[in-house]
């Protein structure tokens, strides 16, 4: 893995969260963008070096929603990009985690994303990112 590109925050309200982080960071959102394989709608903040990407719940059966629902609002995931998704996805494999994807999916922001099952990971929910080519 080369680096964390951005941490994923499980919002209720968007444009209510929008404006809360914008307050906090003094930064407007870059960039917002449906995906809709996922259910979400995300929004992106750039903090620095970082990437803060919140994700509201676009239908009742988006993994947002069963998350809000479960633990509350708050942090989701953190994302680590790679050079070879399907290179990292195989290593992880062969190191016994689980992953959530077969095969890699497209993310928000020009990405091919796959997720880590928290059980595998600490209680963590990875999620690895590779820019689209
Ligand atoms: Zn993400």
């Amino acid at each position: 893995m080369k680096k964390m590109e951005h941490i994923g925050v499980a919002v209720e309200n968007m444009k209510e969260s929008e404006e809360l982080f914008e307050r906090l960071f003094d930064v407007k959102p870059y960039k917002r963008e449906a995906v809709e394989s996922q259910g979400v709608l995300t929004s992106f903040f750039r903090v620095g070096n970082n990437k803060i990407e919140l994700l509201e719940a676009t239908h009742d059966q988006s993994v947002i929603k069963k998350f809000i629902d479960k633990k509350g609002p708050g942090f989701h995931h953190i994302a680590f990009s790679v050079t070879d998704i399907r290179a990292e996805m195989k290593r992880l494999k062969e190191q016994g985690f689980r992953l959530l994807q077969e095969e890699p999916i497209s993310g928000a922001d020009n990405k091919l994303v796959c997720f880590l099952h928290p059980k595998s990971s600490n209680g963590m929910l990875i999620e690895l990112v590779q820019d689209k080519l």
